[in-house]
């Protein structure tokens, strides 16, 4: 038995068990869940804070805050959500019912990036729980110390039958993978999720993809730029720039950039003072690697502000590049850094007409009080989301699906969208054998009667007859 194995087997067994199934049980992980974030919230505030400088307060909004969240919202409603939904059938059915029961997939994997190592590992978590599964969660191995403190956390919280932590890279991934799965939730690059679909594909094992890529801002002249500026760079600047969500890059005219600018600058300043540097606000980047890699994107571009780097130190300032071309690399991969690249268009129209030109984005940003404009990038505009006047925090609405759509994901979750992502709608039809409505479909067909009935019950025109 491999290593992998001995991780999934018992969870199958306890699922055949039927021990994940009751309501109880079901509440009782998720209370447990809650439990465990509030008593250790410094525990995982300081790995956070190892991982990617996060400060505590980021923590609390972006991860720990979004979790115990889901986790009410869950606890609220999951009585109702388990309810069988019945639904009518058509006369032609009758006399019968018919309701849509909310079966548990089974053993389902959840693979979690590094940018928000505990918020996107666990999120996913709380639906597999509240629809009845048992769950492995494999957290990124780049924030190592998250990682770390869920494997040590997790078995003392949480049923150690039904839910596993596995610690790995991308082969352990692989091996993982290989195993029998009723379900993939896979949150990572575009490249990866490719792998991952690849793999999974091979056992026709489900798959929701929660990928990442260049998610636009379009910003006119009709807004307060001020704030619009605040909104721009919190949402840009927060885990320095390590959101999937973060505004990706700019589209405005040159007279709504030049308008802007010192506004964004002066927000960076409000932040994270005049050294962001040497501020326990300002996150750093993940690794040396992904720092060089921020570092070569700049390279050659037309800094307005910002620009310093320092690979040594995991650091990369705040920057603004007025009139990136759409050609140069920083315009061709996410940036996943606190760099915001503007890029000159000529009106709404060619903003929409870039952004359809791209891969469809996980969120579209639009700040302008044009209400036909509004109206266009409902419209015209495929993306995830679509938010007026404020990035990221459309994260925040359990009600609201959170996914992406073509490169930027498949499936989506959050609130009830989780129960729904993580359970089978299995068709249930109750049909009573006495009166034996079902005459009519036998053979032999023909007769004026039969033809007359099944024109009333299906609305097709035309008595049958026998040959
Ligand atoms: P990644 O794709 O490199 O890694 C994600 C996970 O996949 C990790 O757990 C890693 O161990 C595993 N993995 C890596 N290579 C693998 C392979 N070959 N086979 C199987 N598993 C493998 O992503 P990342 O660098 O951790 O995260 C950054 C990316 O994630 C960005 O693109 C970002 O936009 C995206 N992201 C998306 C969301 C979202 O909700 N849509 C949220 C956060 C991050």
């Amino acid at each position: 038995m491999t290593a992998e194995s001995a991780a999934v087997d018992p969870l199958r067994r306890a699922f055949e068990s039927g021990l994940t199934r009751p309501y109880r049980w079901r509440r009782s992980q998720l209370l447990e869940l809650r439990r465990m974030l509030l008593d250790n919230r410094q525990a995982f505030e300081n790995a956070l804070t190892q991982d990617l400088g996060k400060h505590p307060v980021e923590s609390d909004i972006t991860e720990i805050g979004v979790l115990v969240g889901e986790i009410d919202h869950a606890l609220r409603r999951l009585k109702r959500w388990m309810r069988p939904s019945p639904v009518h059938i058509p006369l032609a059915l009758a006399p019968g019912s018919a309701r849509i029961v909310h079966e548990p997939l089974g053993v389902v994997l959840i693979i979690g990036p590094w940018n928000c190592p505990l918020q996107l590992i666990l999120a996913p978590l709380i639906g597999a729980l509240a629809a009845g599964n048992t769950a492995i969660i494999k957290p990124s191995e780049i924030a190592a110390a998250t990682s770390a403190t869920l494997a040590d956390l997790v078995p003392r919280y949480l049923d150690r039958r039904a839910i596993r932590v596995v610690e790995g890279d991308a082969d352990i991934t692989g091996k993982l993978l290989e195993q029998r799965l009723d379900h993939v939730f896979f949150t990572g690059s575009e490249q990866v999720g490719r792998v991952v679909a690849a793999a999974a594909a091979k056992t026709l094992t489900p798959v929701t993809l929660e990928l990442g890529g260049k998610s636009p801002v379009y910003i006119d002249g009709t807004v307060d730029a001020a704030v619009a500026a605040r909104r721009i760079m919190w949402g840009k600047l927060l885990n320095a720039g390590q959101t999937c969500v973060a505004p990706d890059y700019v589209l405005a005219t040159p007279a709504t950039a030049r308008a802007l600018i010192p506004h964004l600058q002066r927000a960076v300043r409000q932040m994270y003072g005049t050294d962001p540097e040497s501020s326990d606000d300002y996150g750093s980047i993940i690794t040396e690697k992904h720092t060089r890699r921020l570092a070569a994107l700049l390279e050659g571009q037309p800094v307005s502000f910002g620009g310093a780097v320092s690979v040594p130190k995991r650091f990369v300032a705040p920057t603004v590049i007025d009139g990136a071309s759409p050609s140069s690399a920083i315009m061709h991969e996410e940036i996943f850094g606190p760099v915001l690249p503007i890029v000159h268009v000529h009106s709404a129209e060619e903003a929409r007409a870039f952004i359809r030109a791209r891969p469809k984005p996980l969120a579209t940003y639009v700040f302008t009080r044009d209400g036909g404009v509004r109206k266009a990038f409902v419209a015209e505009t495929s993306s995830g989301a679509l938010s007026f006047g404020a990035p990221a925090v459309h994260l925040g609405a359990p009600k609201l699906p959170f996914g992406g759509v073509g490169a930027s994901g498949v499936g989506s979750y959050h609130g009830k969208h989780s129960f729904t992502t993580f359970s089978h709608a299995k068709a249930v039809l109750d049909k009573p054998l006495h009166p034996d409505s079902m005459r009519l479909a036998y053979p032999p067909y023909g007769g004026r009667l039969k033809g007359l009935l099944l024109w009333l019950l299906t609305g097709v025109r035309g008595a049958p007859r026998s040959r």
